[in-house]
């Protein structure tokens, strides 16, 4: 029967909280042991623990008579002792054995004055310049980097089993005496080979092409083996086990969790180990526990110093989840302090321009558009226009599904910032969004006003606002001559709205006053684009748009610094994408299927293999799947061909037929892939569809369905992969965008789902993104730490600010 430990583990908490002021229990602590002692002693059957819980003098103990210093020792031996006892002994498992691990934290050796945690690690004995060369390169230079420098994983070796217990194929432990240590060639290899044995019998162990290991497991040592058991003509053996001497020094490479780091080339696992157990044993008692007190207690998270000793040299694993768990939640708080305080100098930074809206061109706007507004749309628009008419620059991320209709509402809010005398621009991640974002803004306002002139990049409008309104593409494809033109016209204020790509970003571009920039497809742009784009203005209002559903508490972890709305609702009509997941025998009826489609009107996309991240591969794929189709397979339809490499021009000559109906299908590389938007088109086929992302996919299906006819997406799959099928099998039963975020969260991780590593946000080493509850404990933490105190300013947070310095150093005001 399991002994109760609570009791004395809570009052040993307390005397260790009361400073070992033996006043944790009245009558003192004593009194209170033996009682304990007495009962818990009866329900200890093992030896072995029987003999530890001797030595700890539990039943007698002269607490009262120790110093501060042999209190604290003593009291930690015991808090490390008490886990042993709650587990139940299995049957037949008698001599099954914890080997307790800890080090008393008195013991620990302090590092020598004019050292730092910032030192470089050459400072450590042990490590030469050419083991620091190779640490550096695993991104490690300073002690707190090595600190932070954490297992993979770690191996349990904690169990310890007697000889007669060993069975062959597991990974077990032993205590035993070495009988006899002798060279001995094995496989032509100079070895090392021991017998070992305890109570229960002998065993041998070996190590190949090991021969010096003879001299330190010499002849009556007590030695610790950690290791796969195999089996040697019919008995059992060690071979190359991890090893140790048993002495008054603490387990590392055996008997016990543990760790095993990452590798790297000239550094042995057994070196790298032991390195870690002398730099954590001396330096992790000087890292300043940063968190408040207050937020410690409440949330009863670890220590700092015990949880990285616990990370690296766990004495069980419900300390070593505890560890974990508070270094995660670490990570957490200071991304979401760090996200919010950038939110917070971005909004006191010197007021933008505030905009009065001007209601009768807003109505005019809304009235001429070829739809009414959904609720959501204007829910939205009226948030956006809310934030354009305060004094702190607006950010915001506005999140919208496929075809939910963001850039009716982004042009609305542009229309805005030209109506007030401003400048407004919008960047799209391609030079065939950016032209259809022209085209489709260029078409709303020709209902509400007079098209004036109309040059290839340049239009302009009359009667909707006093003067004439001008529109202007800017993208990387056109005429030098022409750029050069815009960019003069955009830096003496003559165009109100610039629609372009990274184009926009360029040096030369240069805007007499940007008040509103718009982004659209954010998770293709980086951080620094985004600000990029923030510089070109005096602290213009910024709206990010995304059709990437992105979970909400990432959104808010990752875009802390961004508003959230969200359009939720599809504008009506809209019906259901009719999916369906294809097998490569059914390759014939889905041609026939689409074949039927453009007979009865319909238009097609079929989306080419994805072959390679080369735009010049992909581009020749595509052309050369483009010709097999409307040679081999619908010779007798009209079929385009779309990819990256085209001229502008091309790509748009091709995109005009498509939309038009001058041709039937468009076989197109997957830059088709976000916001192209053709209401006739009822079917999409896409080629090996198992190599994309869920995201991706559902981009694709949402290229279609926007108008009011049934529309059918197909996915073909040569030979998928385990998590290919599993990905189609989501697709075809999922329309949901966010439903779909999720899963594919799920699936790839959080890494791969952002596509390259956000630049700006400091690492996680230990936090998960897909671990919500912590995520939303951590920004529940920093927004209630700032609201409380949102300068970090009062005496408990000062450690805390000067952390968040020390990994946001681009925001100065912490440090
Ligand atoms: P996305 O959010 O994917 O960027 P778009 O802005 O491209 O969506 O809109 C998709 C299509 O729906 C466009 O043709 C657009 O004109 C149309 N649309 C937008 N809002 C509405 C609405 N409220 N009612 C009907 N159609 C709309
Ligand atoms: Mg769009």
């Amino acid at each position: 029967m399991p002994v109760n430990c609570e009791p004395l583990r809570k009052i040993l908490e307390l005397e260790h909280k009361k400073g070992y002021t033996d006043s944790a229990v009245f009558g003192g602590l004593d009194r209170f042991l033996g009682n304990w002692a007495n009962q818990a002693i009866t329900s200890i059957t093992e030896p072995k623990l029987l003999l530890r819980f001797h030595r700890l003098r539990l039943a007698d103990s002269n607490y009262a008579s120790l110093s501060m210093e042999q209190r604290q020792e003593w009291v930690s031996k015991v808090l490390s002792f008490l886990p042993q006892l709650k587990r139940p002994e299995g049957k037949g498992d008698k001599a099954k054995v914890v080997l307790k691990v800890s080090r008393p934290a008195s013991r620990a050796k302090r590092p020598p004055a004019k050292q730092s945690l910032d030192s470089p690690i050459t400072i450590i004995k042990g490590i030469s310049q050419g083991i620091a060369t190779k640490l550096n390169k695993l991104g490690v230079s300073t002690v707190r980097d090595l600190l932070y420098f954490f297992p993979n994983r770690h191996l349990d070796y904690s169990q310890v089993k007697s000889i007669s217990q060993l069975a062959e194929g597991n990974e077990e432990t032993i205590i035993a005496h070495v009988w006899q240590a002798r060279q001995v060639t094995l496989g032509g290899r100079r070895s090392t080979e021991v017998i070992v044995g305890d109570d229960t019998g002998n065993v041998r162990a070996v190590w190949f092409n090991n021969p010096y290991l003879v001299k330190q497991l010499a002849t009556n040592k007590q030695v610790v083996l950690s290791g796969r058991v195999g089996l040697f003509q019919g008995r059992p053996v060690f071979q190359s086990p991890e090893w140790e001497i048993l002495d008054d020094k603490e387990l590392v490479h055996t008997g016990r969790l543990v760790p095993i780091y990452p590798l790297t080339q000239g550094l042995r696992p057994r070196q790298l180990r032991k390195l870690m157990k002398g730099v954590v044993d001396q330096w992790a008692g000087s890292l300043a526990d940063f968190l408040p007190p207050e937020l410690r207690e409440r949330l009863k998270l670890l220590e700092l110093p015990q949880a990285l000793s616990q990370a690296h040299f766990p004495e069980d694993d419900d300390l070593k989840a505890r560890a974990r768990l508070r270094l995660a939640f670490d990570e957490l708080i200071l991304l979401q302090l760090g996200v919010l305080s950038k939110k917070r100098n971005w909004q006191q930074s010197p007021p933008a321009h505030p905009f009065t809206v001007k209601t009768t061109v807003l109505e005019t706007f809304l009235k001429t558009l070829p739809f009414e507004l959904t609720a959501a749309q204007h829910r939205v628009l009226s948030e956006i226009l809310a934030d354009l008419a305060k004094p702190q620059p607006m950010c915001r991320l506005l999140q919208g599904e496929v075809g939910s209709g963001k850039t009716v509402v982004a042009t609305a809010a542009l229309l805005m910032a030209a109506a007030g005398g401003h400048q407004g621009a919008f960047m799209a991640p391609t030079e065939i969004l950016a032209e259809q974002h022209f085209g489709n803004i260029c078409h709303f306002l020709s209902r509400s006003g007079h098209r004036e002139t109309e040059e290839d990049y340049l239009h302009s409008y009359s009667g909707l606002l006093a003067r004439p309104l001008t529109v202007a593409l800017l993208i990387g494809d056109i005429k030098e001559a022409q750029k050069l033109e815009l960019q003069q016209h955009i830096q003496a204020g003559e165009i109100d709205i610039v629609i372009g790509t990274h184009a926009l970003i360029q040096k030369g571009v240069a805007f007499k006053q940007l008040a509103l920039a718009v982004v659209d497809e954010q998770h293709r742009f980086g951080v620094s684009q985004r600000s990029a784009l923030r510089q070109k203005g005096h602290n213009p209002h910024v709206l990010v748009m995304t059709a990437t559903p992105i979970p909400r508490t990432l959104a808010l972890t990752l875009y802390g610094d961004l508003d959230l709305s969200v359009i939720d609702e599809l504008p009506p009509g809209r019906q259901l994408i009719k999916t369906k997941w294809l097998k490569p025998q059914q390759r014939q009826s889905a041609y026939a299927f689409l074949r039927r489609q453009v007979a009865a009107g319909r238009q097609a996309f079929i989306i080419c293999p994805l072959v390679e991240e080369s735009e010049v591969i992909q581009a020749r794929a595509a052309t050369a799947e483009y010709e097999h189709l409307s040679h081999e397979v619908f010779p007798e339809l009209r079929l385009g061909l779309l990819h990256g490499r085209m001229s502008a021009v091309e790509k748009d000559e091709v995109m005009r037929r498509f939309r038009s109906g001058r041709l039937d299908i468009l076989v197109s590389t997957p830059v088709v892939e976000v916001g192209i938007d053709v209401a006739n088109a009822a079917v999409m086929l896409v080629e090996s569809a198992d190599r994309f992302g869920l995201s991706q996919l559902h981009q694709f299906r949402g290229r279609v369905g926007r108008g009011s006819e049934q529309s059918y997406c197909m996915f073909l799959a040569e030979n998928p992969s385990e998590v290919g099928m599993e990905r189609l099998d989501i697709i075809e039963r999922v329309q949901d965008g966010f439903e779909l975020a999720e899963e594919d969260l799920r699936l790839r991780g959080p890494g791969e789902f952002f596509g390259t590593r956000q630049s700006g946000l400091p690492d996680l080493k230990m936090a998960k993104l897909s671990d919500v509850a912590l995520l939303e404990l951590a920004r529940n933490e920093a927004t209630r730490l700032f609201s409380q105190d949102p300068g970090l300013k009062k005496p408990e947070h000062q450690p805390l600010a000067k952390e968040l310095g020390r990994v946001w150093p681009q925001s100065a005001e912490w440090s």
